[in-house]
């Protein structure tokens, strides 16, 4: 079985160092297959005429290494038809009916799992295949033990838990650590877990699903990335819980032109809290219109991760901003892209 810290340090990473560690930094990003030995050691990038997760060449899966035993469904094909991205949880905090922060995309992909227990249906949760942690705050992974669970011996191979190594040291030793919840990392054996975590670095380029989906370190106060979703000529932008950020735009700019569909950025606090937002690394209304500013890219952009209890207050704001381009994502709608 993988251990973390044999995991975490490996070869995989071919840069070295400690992802999302240090401040935000531009590298051409890698990709990788979400399919791929985690013994698999990605062979380098080729600078393309466009600049950005397109231009990155797919890693081939391992050399060496016993091959894993596989079953399941063939990769996803998916030509022609929308992106779908359905909002489970709009918020970055909880109260009734107003879950946390959590996007379902095409059915198979999950961003962020603070509430896939409670807004998908038994059968729809085992359809995921792969959720992808932005950071390991509760409002981002608290229902994963519970999600893991649910579909506990209803599935065929593990599910991937694709981010960070930070955020997935945290979660292991904090949330699956036999103590708050088994590790069912281990479980029911460890040749074949319920579920496998994938630790990438910061500017991967992680496909799955038939996704291609770029981990861009940003501006919060533990290691956290936006994402970059691509599928085919469409992509969408994730900007994380993050203060003032530029990565991410710049990873989202050396992208074709219309091939942005939207992004979907964080206002977490209402404008009187700007001191709490500064302080904790979030985003206000009033720091919304110069933030999307820093993308090329015009297209609708939706606020989320707002905190329940000023959502009233945020929504009065985000209204009164000099821009109609901005608008607050829907909980429980599916957008098409
Ligand atoms: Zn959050
Ligand atoms: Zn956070």
């Amino acid at each position: 079985m993988w251990g973390m810290g044999r995991l975490a340090r490996g070869s995989w990473f071919p840069q070295g160092g400690e992802p999302g560690a240090g401040p935000e930094r531009g590298r051409q990003p890698r990709v990788y297959s979400a399919d791929a030995s985690p013994g698999a050691t990605p062979r380098g990038t080729r600078r393309g005429p466009h600049p950005g997760p397109s231009s990155a060449r797919a890693i081939g899966s391992a050399a060496g290494g016993r091959p894993r035993p596989r079953r399941g469904r063939p990769p996803t094909e998916r030509a022609g038809w929308p992106v779908k991205l359905r909002v489970l949880g709009a918020y970055g905090g909880t109260l009734p009916g107003k879950r946390m922060t959590c996007f379902l995309i095409n059915d198979e992909v999950v961003i962020d799992a603070g509430s896939m227990a409670s807004a998908l249906t038994l059968e729809e949760q085992i359809r995921v295949r792969h959720v992808v942690l932005t950071h390991s705050h509760s409002d981002h992974v608290n229902s994963l033990p519970f999600f893991i669970e649910n579909i506990f011996g209803r599935i065929q191979e593990p599910v991937k838990i694709h981010s960070l190594p930070a955020c997935i040291d945290v979660v292991q030793q904090h949330l699956f650590n036999n103590a708050i919840w088994p590790d069912f990392a281990s479980i029911p054996d460890r040749v074949l877990p319920m579920m496998e975590f994938r630790p990438a670095p910061t500017m991967a380029t992680i496909k799955m699903a038939g996704l291609r989906i770029t981990m861009v370190p940003v501006n919060h106060v533990v290691p956290t990335v936006g994402l970059v979703v691509e599928e085919g000529d469409k992509a969408i932008v994730f900007s994380g819980d993050t203060a003032p950020t530029q990565s991410l735009w710049a990873v989202a700019n050396g992208l074709h032109d219309g091939v942005v569909k939207a992004l979907l950025v964080e206002a977490s606090f209402p404008n009187r809290m700007q001191p709490l937002a500064d302080i904790s690394k979030h985003l206000t209304p009033q720091q919304l219109v110069p933030e999307i500013a820093k993308c090329r890219h015009v297209c609708p952009v939706y606020a989320y991760h707002i905190k329940p209890p000023y959502l009233d207050e945020i929504r009065g704001e985000i209204e009164g901003l000099a821009t109609d381009r901005i608008e607050i994502v829907e909980q429980d709608r599916t957008y098409e892209f």
